[in-house]
């Protein structure tokens, strides 16, 4: 999303795809379509020339190895095991410009057809003139609060970044008893705050290259 422009590329429901954000990037300059979903959004690609791969030729050992723990897990306890695969960005440009994208594989064990947060203006992904946020976490309860868009409107009210963050993460938490993590920026700082125990992080800022883990709020 171009907070600059408030214009959004997203596609959702594409497996096989290695770079999903480079066709979403596409989405966003034809202009055309806010979102596009399953064989719509690989035909785009087509006519845009990104192939898909082989069906399943993207899929890792980790990632079987994932979804056969998923499985054995809620066997044996009835719950999800719950673990994410989401690569989130923010930028703030040197005008000023604000903007994110967030690319995920989704949840583990999840129906085919299902469309998360991350491709959703609002939900997972969030950039306007004066901020840019992704997220990470449970989709459905992301979903169900809105929460990147929730984390701006308290921002625009003049509350400090991390206040504005922390706030809708524990409204998240409260309302929906999920769990969810943020990158978000503004025009003075920026921050990375989760309810999980881990979200590894990088920037760039002005004093150069970092690396860490976001803070649990
Ligand atoms: N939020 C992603 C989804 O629900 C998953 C994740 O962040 O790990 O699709």
């Amino acid at each position: 999303m171009d907070g600059a422009t408030y214009r959004v590329g997203a596609v959702a429901a594409v497996p096989d795809l290695a770079n999903p954000i480079v066709l979403a990037r596409k989405l966003l300059d034809a202009g055309e379509h806010a979102i596009l979903a399953g064989p719509a959004a690989w035909q785009f690609g087509a006519e845009h020339g990104i192939a898909r791969a082989p069906a399943g030729a993207l899929v890792t050992e980790r990632a079987r190895a994932r979804l056969a723990d998923e499985i054995a897990q809620r066997a044996a306890t009835g719950r999800p095991a719950s673990d994410g695969g989401t690569v989130g960005a923010v930028a703030r440009d040197r005008a000023g410009r604000f903007a994110a994208a967030t690319s995920t594989g989704g949840i583990v064990h999840k129906r085919a057809g299902r469309v998360g947060d991350s491709p959703i203006p609002g939900a997972g992904t969030w950039a306007d003139a004066s901020c840019a946020i992704s997220a990470t976490g449970d989709g459905e309860a992301i979903l169900r609060v809105a929460l990147a868009r929730s984390i701006a409107a308290r921002l625009a009210t003049g509350m400090p970044l991390g206040t504005a963050v922390d706030d809708s993460l524990h409204e998240l938490h409260r309302i929906t008893g999920g769990s969810a993590g943020v990158i978000a920026i503004d025009g003075a700082t920026w921050v990375a705050r989760q309810l999980s125990p881990t979200m590894p992080i990088a920037w760039v800022d002005a004093v150069g290259l970092g690396d860490g883990m976001g803070r649990v709020v």
